[in-house]
């Protein structure tokens, strides 16, 4: 299927000139997100990430604050400047995060792998005017077509600022890495496409933060456009993915030594 990208036009990291969005796993305080957004500023990141829905595999686990964390984002945005993205999971998610201001969407592992929930999200941001950019992560099977086909169906749709975030896929097997990055199939997926903004997650590849900075060098090597990277003020404790998050100051020593690699984002 022919898909045209446009740019992403969000603003570039520097000294390394790569698309870097960081922050929490999880939205979980108003205290949290602010002293983590002030942190990774301060850096010089300019996009701050934190969910606010979360799918977690059993019940009984932190599921998110929901909508009452729009606010806080919003937040970050008049204090920092920065530009904010969290993960939607179905069009209420668009609408409420569109309504409230948030610059980037992305759709999660989970959801990548339902095309009904796909296009619930697809037609929603497709009805406004001004479109949040948009990031598919590849669905938690590595199944090509499923990630592809979720792009297409955004395209479809009339989305028109679209990316992809490669976050690894599930494995049963004894492995490293928490979601094996399996790299022919991001590749495969540039092939195909190779207008396409790709965005490395060493985070959930690695699932411990002692990887996270190889994975993140290898990213940028393999052309992609930039990295999203988990960043908590205080990992240890973190609500959700303790084990891969990184303080700012860890994350910050390892981000501003990258480069891109690669000239069009
Ligand atoms: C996340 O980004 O925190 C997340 C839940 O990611 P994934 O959909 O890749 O599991
Ligand atoms: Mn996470």
């Amino acid at each position: 299927m022919d898909v045209r990208f446009e740019s992403l036009d969000l603003p570039l990291y520097s000294p390394g000139n790569y698309i870097l969005i960081a922050g929490p796993c999880s939205a979980e305080t108003e205290d949290q997100v602010l002293k983590t957004a002030k942190e990774l500023h301060e850096g010089g990141v300019k996009i701050f990430r934190a969910s606010l829905w979360k799918p977690r595999t059993r019940p009984g686990c932190f599921e998110g604050v929901g909508a009452m964390g729009l606010p806080w984002l919003n937040r970050v945005k008049e204090e920092y400047g920065m530009l904010t993205a969290t993960e939607v999971a179905n069009g209420l998610h668009v609408a409420e995060s569109i309504e409230a201001g948030i610059d980037i969407l992305w759709i999660g592992a989970r959801t990548t792998s339902n095309p009904f929930l796909v296009e619930d999200i697809a037609h929603t941001i497709a009805k406004y005017d001004c479109q949040p950019v948009v990031l598919v992560k590849n669905p938690i099977n590595p199944d090509i077509d499923l990630w592809a086909g979720s792009i297409e169906r955004l395209s479809s749709a009339g989305v028109k600022r679209i990316g992809a975030i490669h976050r690894g896929f599930s494995t049963y097997a004894d492995s490293l890495y928490r979601n094996p990055p399996h790299w022919q199939i991001p590749i495969e997926l540039m092939r195909r496409y190779p207008t396409l903004p790709m965005l490395g997650d060493p985070s959930h590849i690695t699932g411990k933060r002692a990887l996270v900075p190889e994975v993140c060098r290898q990213s940028l090597d393999m052309h992609y456009a930039g990295l999203i990277v988990e960043s908590h003020c205080n990992p240890d404790d973190a609500w959700s993915d303790a084990a891969q998050q990184m303080t700012p100051e860890e994350l910050l020593k390892v981000t501003s030594k990258l480069k891109l690699s690669r000239l069009a984002t």
